[in-house]
């Protein structure tokens, strides 16, 4: 029988229409061990304490983990005065972002996000089978007129990561509330606030509030960046009590592992190195912003652990041989074509040697040497 005639399963409308997310890369040609500043992962690590509670969770392997989560919701309840009946946890953030499409998208729905806004709302809104619908930016920058004007009968669901990846920008809480007030109830407002452990803006809030006061609106939250345990796949969501009894019948039982439970418990609790990593953040991203400007390359203001450089006008070099040049260098950046942006390239805040090395190549690159 040939298998080019046989029947095969199709998928749902939508799905083959997906772009399959490519990872910011982590290795380098000649086998040497990068600098890897490509997917915003922290460079002080996660916390000893976590580490510790993840070994031992070594010992019950055999055991089905807390399909509740109990202790880990408990202690990010404690951690911000939330009520731990709202909290839902999930592997990694991602996993809630799409568990929430899943769950108020259909075939014909719309789903907004915006321009540069993060690659992961546009796949989980197109394997529903939904529209995906781009609200433009202003400056790189949320645009909450052009949300609310990209709003029709068809809308379900509005993403917006705040502040964004790949830009680094964020927009006030007085303009998501304004957001969310021009939002007709039944659309639910998905508050990615991933980076918010890292902004220093008195006007910025991660949105708690609005979750608690209204009943269309949910934040979701990471263990991936500021806690460093990326690999582990934790994130957490703080919803409205209804929102959460939705995302609680569609989760898998058990889908946080007994390991990622105890080491982001620990993680949570160690506010002392939640402390050093803002503090790294505020030391190097200014420094950072102000080396690669003098070079001559313009920097979205960023609030997160990362900066966006852009290579227009830059007298014949580019995004892409940028990023060859510091490759050749042991150093991988990420490019952030897929985003919108072709000739913008996204630097993680390293360690104060590997942020050093960055601005060297770059000089190196530019011609230029760093002052
Ligand atoms: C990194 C990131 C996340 C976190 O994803 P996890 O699945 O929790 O690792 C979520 N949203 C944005 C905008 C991000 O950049």
């Amino acid at each position: 029988m040939s298998t080019s005639s046989s029947p095969a399963p199709i998928p749902r409308p939508g799905i083959l229409d997906i772009d399959i997310y490519v990872p910011g890369e982590s290795k380098v040609a000649g086998g040497v061990k990068p600098i890897k500043l490509s997917s915003n992962e922290t460079p002080l690590g996660p916390s000893p304490k976590a580490i510790e509670a993840y070994n031992a969770s070594a010992k019950d392997l055999e055991r089905y983990p807390d399909g509740q989560a109990t202790a880990l919701r408990n202690a990010i309840a404690r951690r911000y005065g939330l009520d731990a009946g709202r909290i839902v946890c999930g592997a990694g953030s991602d996993e809630l972002l799409t568990m929430l499409a899943h769950a108020y998208l259909g075939p014909g729905d719309e789903g907004i996000y915006t321009t540069h806004g993060f690659l992961v709302y546009r796949i989980a809104i197109l394997a529903c089978g939904a529209v995906p619908v781009i609200a433009p930016e202003k400056n790189l920058k949320t645009d909450v007129d052009a949300i609310l004007a990209a709003v029709t009968a068809r809308t379900r669901v509005v993403f917006l990561a705040n502040p964004n990846n790949p830009t680094g920008t964020y927009i006030p809480i007085d303009e998501v509330r304004r957001l969310h007030a021009g939002l007709p109830g039944h659309v639910l407002l998905v508050l990615d606030a991933a980076y918010s452990e890292y902004v220093r803006r008195n006007d910025y809030e991660a949105g708690l509030e609005l979750v608690a006061t209204t009943s269309n609106t949910v934040m979701t939250r990471t263990f991936s960046k500021i806690h460093g345990l990326a690999a582990l796949r934790i994130g957490w969501a703080y919803c409205p009590e209804a929102i959460a009894g939705v995302l609680n019948r569609i989760r898998g039982p058990f889908n946080l592992s007994s390991s990622s439970i105890a080491a982001g418990t620990a993680a949570i609790e160690d506010r002392a190195h939640e402390d050093a990593a803002i503090a790294h953040n505020e030391r190097w991203l200014p420094w950072l912003t102000s080396e690669i400007e003098r070079l001559g390359l313009p920097v979205t203001p960023s609030v997160a652990n990362f900066l966006l450089m852009h290579f227009d006008g830059v007298g014949g070099k580019t995004a892409a041989t940028a990023d060859e040049f510091l490759r050749g260098r042991g150093i991988i950046l990420r490019r952030v074509t897929g985003y919108g942006l072709p000739n913008a390239l996204r630097l993680t805040i390293g360690t104060e040697d590997e942020n050093r090395a960055v601005v060297a190549a770059l000089a190196a690159y530019l011609g230029k040497t760093p002052a």
